[in-house]
């Protein structure tokens, strides 16, 4: 095995475009929603300051189940930013309260494409959805929707990457959760 890699061959290494996350804030985000296909997700939010970030749930052998952390579902539907004339994903509690994201944009899907939504979050569980139909002479992304569609129908994109993927043996690097597995007597890998 080589110790060194030549830099370059990365370049055709391709696995599609990178995606970002859609993150939404108190003021108006403007998205266009192209396609019914979502993923769903199981995600722990690991709070410790090495991570502090989302990471995908290792089930059926995951470390932070294990040690009795909590998950948190998310829908994630490939969406259009006309603002950075991008495609991101959008992530959506499944939650159905009044307000929640999930039945305005299920409202906003069924009423048909060539929509502006613009989305504001409130809080944590509340959103403001509005829609418009999109202006004409609007560039409304074809080109650079239709080759992500191309390449997510032949699996060169994965949405779900949008949020990390640590290893149980990545996790367990964290003193926190390495402490509670030794209270739990979890041993790594079982
Ligand atoms: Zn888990």
């Amino acid at each position: 095995m080589p110790k060194t890699k030549n830099i370059l061959d990365l370049v055709n290494n391709d696995t599609g475009p990178i995606l970002d996350i859609v993150r939404l804030n108190s003021n108006d985000t403007p998205v266009i929603p192209f396609t019914k296909e979502y993923a769903e997700v199981h995600l722990h939010f690991v709070h410790e300051p090495d991570i502090e970030s989302y990471n995908h749930c290792n089930a059926p052998d995951c470390v932070l189940c294990d040690t009795g952390r909590s998950t948190t579902k998310k829908l994630l539907l490939p969406v259009y930013l006309p603002i950075s004339n991008s495609v991101g994903v959008l992530p959506i509690s499944d939650a159905r309260r009044p307000g929640s994201l999930l039945p305005q944009i299920l409202n906003v899907i069924q009423g048909g494409h060539n929509q502006i939504v613009f989305i504001r979050k409130i809080n944590n569980f509340t959103f403001d959805v509005t829609t418009k139909p999109l202006p004409k002479g609007t560039d409304n992304g074809a080109k650079i929707i239709k080759r992500f569609i191309t390449e997510f129908d032949s699996d060169r994109i994965d949405i779900s990457s949008v949020y990390q993927r640590l290893s149980n043996e990545q996790l367990a690097e964290v003193p926190e959760i390495k402490t509670m597995m030794d209270l739990k007597g979890i041993p790594l890998g079982s």
